[in-house]
């Protein structure tokens, strides 16, 4: 017997697949702000999964993963999957992190129907989406002019997470504690597991992350046997790295970078000079341990502390394979179409 999935007041019966939109406010323009939900329902019954983008409205990578996903007609032969495209609708269209007062959604969990609309979209996507599921992934992007190379970031201490970020397919995980307010946070209560996937950039498509993104998607469904399984084996192992620091610019100046990201950086190596507007050396960024470079910011400008590289720590030995495997998963990057 399938339990009955009832969202936004509607029930959606197996072996059928709805778009929704789900009322979460009205807007002073006197519009209706809703929430754009895809459900796809197996007869059969299994886990309910899921997959969510732009909890921070300028994150842009994952509604792209999301349409692909809903392109290619996901083809489910147990349980369910929710594709939530744009969680914070509002920041997508103000091109924006952020809820007014300058709200971050995924500090307003669980939220309240009573409260502010950051609030009110936070109670609107637990109880309506989130409750219902065994397990989620919420795509994410580094901020606005911060790349991140593509991770998942979860709780590894709980095995059966650290399972289903293992299949995704990426070669760092990030052991990550679970913040307050955060839908991670929160969705434990739920007994929800969820993944975070981080990708790329604010604002931008990035394409070796949205492809990664789609890859890793089906690779968890079909683990949790939710698809079928592909074909194709994944020769993409990850690496857990237990910590993780953002080197900061010790001066102020324009920044030129020796290290991408990917790359792996021994101690002492230097990351970048610093040097004043008329081209002297002012300061150099060295690493002070051995690393991978999971995340850095792009604007080749900097104000002292500023955070300017984002360093993964792995094991000495892993750390090599951490490189040939990011390789890897460069490789299997698909040519775009013409
Ligand atoms: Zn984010």
């Amino acid at each position: 017997m399938t339990t009955p999935l009832i969202i936004g007041g509607v029930e959606v019966a197996p072996g059928s697949s709805v778009q929704l939109n789900i009322p979460v406010a009205k807007l002073y323009t006197d519009t209706e702000l809703t929430l754009p939900v895809h459900v796809r329902r197996s007869k059969k019954p299994g886990p309910v999964v899921f997959i969510s983008a732009a909890v921070h409205g300028d994150e842009l990578n994952g509604i792209e993963i999301i349409r692909r996903l809903i392109q290619q007609q996901l083809n489910v032969i147990r349980g369910s999957v929710i594709l939530v495209p744009m969680v914070n609708v509002y920041g997508v269209l103000n091109q924006s992190r952020y809820l007014p007062d300058r709200r971050d959604l995924n500090r307003s969990f669980p939220g309240s129907p009573k409260g502010s609309l950051a609030g009110r979209m936070a109670h609107q996507f637990l109880t309506e989406i989130v409750s219902h599921c065994d397990f989620g992934i919420d795509l994410h992007t580094g901020a606005i002019h911060r790349s991140n190379l593509p991770q998942i970031r979860a709780d590894l201490s709980d095995e059966q997470t650290k399972k289903l970020a293992e299949s995704f397919g990426v070669p760092v995980l990030l052991n990550a504690d679970l913040r307050d307010g955060s839908l991670r946070a929160e969705a434990v209560s739920s007994g929800t597991r969820i993944l975070l996937y981080e990708a790329g950039e604010a604002l931008r498509f990035d394409e070796l992350s949205i492809q990664t993104g789609v890859k890793g998607v089906l690779n968890v469904l079909s683990s949790l046997g939710v698809v079928r399984k592909s074909r194709r084996k994944n020769p993409i192992s990850p690496f857990i790295a237990n910590r993780s620091q953002w080197l900061r610019a010790p001066v102020s100046g324009f920044i030129h970078e020796y290290v991408g990201l990917g790359a792996k950086v021994e101690a002492g190596d230097v990351l970048a000079e610093i040097n004043s507007p008329d081209g002297s050396l002012l300061d150099q960024l060295v690493a002070q341990r051995a690393g991978i470079i999971i995340g850095k910011q792009n604007i080749p400008l900097t104000q002292e502390g500023e955070a300017l590289f984002h360093l993964a720590y792995f094991g000495e030995e892993e750390a090599d394979e951490v490189v040939e495997h990011i390789e890897l998963m460069q490789d299997a990057l698909e040519p775009m179409p013409e």
